[in-house]
């Protein structure tokens, strides 16, 4: 069988970037079609990456809190693991979010094609589904396609004890011993959620430190917390895995690596994402894809061809869903012929991790790297009362400041909260806020939020007095 559908827009792809660049397209009052291969909308966020990993932490979080307040004087009983309570619990979170962007396609009569697409020319895309082929002739294409998994050639791909986050997220079992391969924020928000359900974690990272990309100040209060938990071994790499029956045997190589082979139960592979670029027959379509599956985009976030766009993580770094989020209100509004364009300050970062790491601007790294003159303002938790009546003062608060003028220019928080509390920091280098902007500001008492404000007086020198 055989379907034709006329549209001004197609969007390819239903993550956070294409079903916000359909709402958006549609409310501006074009006629969309949206073309998703999975059973439901959301793409990887709502359904394999962000909110099943968040519901899954969220679980860990109370395992962990009850724990820890056996120190402060009241003890529960172990807590007693029922896994298909859990994973239903998880599934039902992901049903309600999936359902809902359901509901407000029809809503907006947003036409949702169920299908693989693949461009068949420059205005042409064509649909394979269960019920046949569709062709889409549009006016526009908004290509949202997002990005995969990365696997590597030397560990066995078709061993169910070897798995990606999307088998990680589909929380089978609970192994004894699991080996994480990657200590980025994935790999170490898994592992976080393994270690609370009783796994014991091993995390194996090539760089010299965890999450590469965040400032090593952060990341190493991080690393120090952790020490209790994971097994974390740094500037080393696997080499090979040998798959027996009674486990996976592991050579490392490298600065921590272990003698000879380590058995694990599990090994979760975390080694990062690909951009899925080369999966639409763009060419077709005259799109140009970089090697590596990205699609360059303009700032109005069009691709070579004038009426196409690209947005989220098929664009390239960082592969965020905010970020897609709001390059599809650029596309979307450009299409409508509104003035727009996808030129932010700053994209937010964060670890969800025990403690959160966050950061957001320039780091100090990329400070150095630039030639920035910037000086930092670092606010300790152990000064902070939230922090000490919560037991957990191994934070801190760090705002970067252009030296000359004070602006700020970036920050990073460790601590418990530290994504809730990152916004803060955002708004300032959004707005380019100085340290007086934020140090005048009056912030509760009290919170972990006082930090940002303090850091702030840090460095217009009005507190000098700090553990
Ligand atoms: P995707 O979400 O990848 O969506 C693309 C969609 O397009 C998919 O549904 C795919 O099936 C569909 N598609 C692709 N090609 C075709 C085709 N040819 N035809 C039809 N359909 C097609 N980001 C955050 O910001 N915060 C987090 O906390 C966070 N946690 C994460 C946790 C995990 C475990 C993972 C894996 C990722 C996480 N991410 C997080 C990243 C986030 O999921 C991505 O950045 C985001 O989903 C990208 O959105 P997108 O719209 O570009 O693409």
């Amino acid at each position: 069988m055989s379907n034709d559908i006329k549209t001004q827009v197609v969007v390819l792809g239903a993550g956070p970037g294409g079903y916000s660049a359909a709402f958006r397209a549609a409310d501006l009052g074009l006629d969309v079609v949206l073309v998703e291969s999975r059973k439901t909308l959301g793409g990887v966020c709502l359904n394999v990456g962000c909110i099943p990993s968040k519901a899954l932490l969220h679980v860990a979080k109370v395992i962990d809190d009850a724990k820890a307040m056996a120190d402060h004087g009241v003890t529960f009983g172990a807590p007693q693991i029922d896994l298909d309570k859990i994973r239903s619990w998880k599934d039902s979170v992901i049903a309600q979010l999936t359902g809902g962007l359901s509901g407000m396609s029809k809503q907006r009569k947003v036409k949702v094609v169920a299908g693989y697409g693949k461009f068949t020319g420059s205005n042409t895309l064509a649909v394979e589904g269960a019920d046949g082929t569709t062709n889409i002739t549009f006016d526009n294409a908004i290509i949202a396609a997002g990005s995969s998994v990365v696997d590597l050639p030397f560990i066995p791909k078709d061993d169910e004890r070897v798995i990606d986050s999307t088998g990680a997220l589909e929380l089978k079992d609970v192994p004894g011993e699991m080996l994480v391969l990657g200590g980025g924020i994935i790999g170490l928000e898994m592992g976080t959620v393994y270690n609370a359900l009783g796994s014991n974690i091993s995390v194996v990272e090539f760089a010299d430190q965890l999450v590469p990309a965040a400032d090593n100040d952060i990341v190493k209060i991080y690393t120090k917390y952790n020490k209790k938990n994971f097994n974390i071994m740094l500037s080393t790499k696997v080499v090979a895995v040998d798959a027996k029956e009674d486990g996976l045997y592991v050579t490392f190589e490298g600065k921590n690596a272990p003698e000879g082979q380590v058995r694990y139960d599990k090994i979760l592979v975390a080694v990062g994402r690909k951009p899925n670029g080369h999966l639409i027959a763009a060419d077709k379509a005259g799109v140009n894809v970089d090697e590596r599956g990205f699609i360059n985009v303009t700032n109005e976030l069009r691709t070579n061809v004038n009426h196409i766009f690209a947005i989220g993580d098929v664009v390239g770094q960082p592969m965020l869903a905010h970020k897609a989020v709001h390059e599809a209100h650029v596309a979307a509004e450009v299409i409508a012929g509104k003035k727009h364009v996808f030129e932010p300050r700053c994209i937010p970062s964060i670890a969800y991790t025990d403690p959160e790491m966050a950061w957001v601007g320039v780091t100090e790294r990329e400070a150095k790297e630039q030639g920035l003159n910037i000086e930092t303002a670092n606010f300790p938790w152990a000064a902070s009362g939230r922090a000490i009546a919560s037991a957990r003062t191994e934070g801190k608060t760090k705002l970067i400041f252009e030296k000359e003028t004070g602006r700020v220019l970036g920050g990073a928080i460790v601590g418990i909260n530290a994504g809730e509390m990152l916004g803060e920091i955002c708004l300032a280098v959004e707005m380019g806020a100085d340290a007086e902007d934020v140090g005048l500001t009056i912030h509760a008492h009290p919170t972990l939020n006082e930090s940002i404000g303090l850091a702030a007086e840090i460095f217009e020198g009005s507190i000098t007095d700090l553990p």
